[in-house]
């Protein structure tokens, strides 16, 4: 009791002091806790696709957010290789890869000579016999490198802000990660949170044994309802008349990916529930994004999400417009309906937040784990830039390096190249007697002289701290973890990229370090954040402190990103 009383006062002088010191100091009670933290990641939404279509979007919906929140018209991720594995940790963490770990969605292991996906994890196998979402999907060939079907968290090297609500409260939030992709989910819930995706041989939403004994009876009866099948032989239509679409008129493109029958033009059919692509071709289009926010809500209510007086935490990743934006590109009739459709499912999902929890009791974060380019072929119809990189152009990649002549070297030298890094063959290294660092030099120098290739570092030069401090530099030593990052970092020239998504021939791959791959839009909404539109640049690390912050716990462990007080003006 005397201790209480003798604090309150300190504080309250404390905080009449610091009044007249400083403008930055808030009113206490702008440090509510809501009942529940809502993170919406938005995969590959860029910065200015969000407001492209604003004119038509519902007024609760995206609207709900840019119109009562607190919304960054110029955030950036800083690191170098903007993939969805990356980016979505980053907003986790607070922290780039060189902090949180995961450097790409694939990278290259030494130790076992092979490549492996981000999340894999033999140790802890899917709940679901037969749920092998790795080897029958062809929409995300980037799971092929896993050589299990088993997913945890442990390679994400630094707390969440998941992990961090959990802590504060002791275990008592209650914290989940969904999504269509496995990396969408397990990402954004962190090691203490539960993490469940969809798996498209299943047909089901599953999860791994890190997070559950068994499931829950309620996502039992979610799959048995057999929603994704009642989609069988139907097609993904317009959902306007064509004529009120910027890009109405401009349905089929050649450079779009006619993908097994699901054509470039509208109607899109899903085709038969024995069909091969049947469920890959459901997250082909907005229903992927409709099953994500149906399977929320049934969580919502028997989870008891956002009850009573603990915060606790959501987290949806909607992979539709990734999908879409890969085979028919961000400037296409399929993304302008997406999008129309995405504002209409996130319309539905506030209010059902609303009447469950209090849109007041929430607050709703949306950001993007990464941007997306323009396709190629239409920049070159406006006259403008842009090409496809064909390594296997370049020759032999060993032969296109002279060094290996110069060195006297007769063994392979390249071990693995998995865009964007190079991994040297570092027993050649030794049984030659060469330097290292002389090697990855000279390699890097020899490659700058391919014409795709705009810059090449090697990570000595990271190591020893011998870089220009350039914003490209900055990326690629953002993107640098030892032990996983390769020898050499390639970046292309500007709208350049390579077309090939491990095996899968898509129009448009995102990637890069260039403006259009890391601007993503960050949105702050909820009780006493002042609506507003801010246009100085900020960045992607400061996502998960500001959230901390919000509600006054600490920021993740590798967080380095800054507090973004304009969410706390008026
Ligand atoms: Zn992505």
């Amino acid at each position: 009791m005397h201790n209480k009383y003798y604090l309150g006062a300190i504080s309250f002088i404390l905080l009449s002091l610091s009044a007249f010191s400083s403008s930055q100091v808030y009113a206490a009670d702008k440090l509510v806790k809501p009942k529940l933290v809502l993170q919406i990641t938005v995969d590959q939404l860029r910065g200015d696709l969000l407001f492209r279509y604003q004119d038509r979007y519902t007024k609760k919906g995206f609207n709900y957010l840019i119109n009562q929140g607190t919304v960054y018209r110029d955030a950036h991720h800083t690191h170098a290789n903007t993939e969805t594995i990356v980016g979505h940790v980053t907003l986790a963490t607070g922290a780039p890869p060189s902090g949180h770990g995961l450097i790409g969605n694939i990278w290259y292991d030494r130790d076992l000579g092979h490549s492996v996906y981000n999340i894999e994890d033999e140790n802890y196998q899917l709940l679901t016999a037969g749920a092998d979402v790795d080897k029958n999907t062809e929409l995300d060939p980037t799971q092929k490198a896993a050589s299990t079907e088993g997913r945890s968290p442990k390679t994400i090297a630094a707390s969440t802000f998941s992990d961090e609500l959990i802590i504060a409260t002791d275990g008592q939030a209650k914290v989940f990660g969904v999504s269509i992709k496995d990396r969408g989910a397990v990402s954004m819930a962190g090691h203490g949170g539960k993490a469940i995706w969809f798996s498209k041989q299943s047909q089901e939403f599953v999860s791994s044994n890190y997070y559950f004994d068994k499931y829950p009876q309620w996502i039992n009866d979610w799959n048995a309802k057999k929603i994704p099948a009642t989609y069988a032989d139907t097609a993904w239509e317009l959902m306007n008349e064509r004529s009120t679409y910027t890009f109405g008129e401009k349905d089929d493109n050649p450079w779009e990916a006619d993908f097994a029958g699901y054509s470039r033009v509208f109607p899109h059919p899903f085709g038969g529930l024995d069909s091969k692509y049947f469920s890959t071709l459901l997250t082909l289009s907005p229903v992927g994004d409709e099953l994500t926010s149906s399977f929320a809500k049934e969580l919502i209510i028997n989870e008891k999400i956002g009850q009573d007086n603990v915060t606790d935490y959501l987290s949806l990743s909607f992979s539709s417009t990734d999908y879409i934006g890969h085979f028919f590109g961000l400037s296409s009739l399929e993304t302008e309906d997406n999008m129309l459709r995405l504002d209409r499912t996130l319309s539905d999902l506030f209010s059902f937040i609303d009447k469950n929890i209090g849109l007041k009791n929430t607050l709703i974060v949306l950001s993007a784990d990464h941007g997306a380019p323009e396709i190629p072929s239409y920049l070159v119809e406006k006259k403008l830039q842009g090409k496809y990189v064909t390594p296997q152009d370049w020759d032999d990649l060993d032969q296109v390096m002279a060094v290996k002549k110069q060195l006297g070297i007769k063994e392979q030298l390249v071990e693995s190249y998995h865009h964007p890094y190079i991994y040297l063959n570092q027993k050649t290294i030794q049984k030659n007697k060469l330097n290292l660092t002389t090697v990855q030099n000279l390699v890097a120098d020899s490659l700058v002289s391919i014409d795709d290739i705009y810059h090449a570092v090697s990570s000595n030069k990271i190591e020893s701290n011998q870089l220009p401090n350039t914003k490209i530099n900055r990326a690629v030593v953002n993107n640098y973890f030892p032990g996983r990052s390769g020898d050499i970092y390639i970046i292309f020239k500007p709208q350049e990229f390579i077309s090939d998504m491990d095996g899968l021939k898509v129009p448009s791959v995102h990637g890069s370090l260039w403006t259009y791959d890391t601007f993503v839009p960050v949105i702050f909404a909820g009780k006493n954040i002042t609506p507003k539109h801010i246009y100085k640049r900020v960045q992607t690390v400061d996502v998960a402190p500001t959230m901390s912050a919000i509600i006054g716990i600490k920021a993740p462990s590798a967080s380095e990103g800054k507090i973004m007080t304009d969410v706390f003006d008026d």
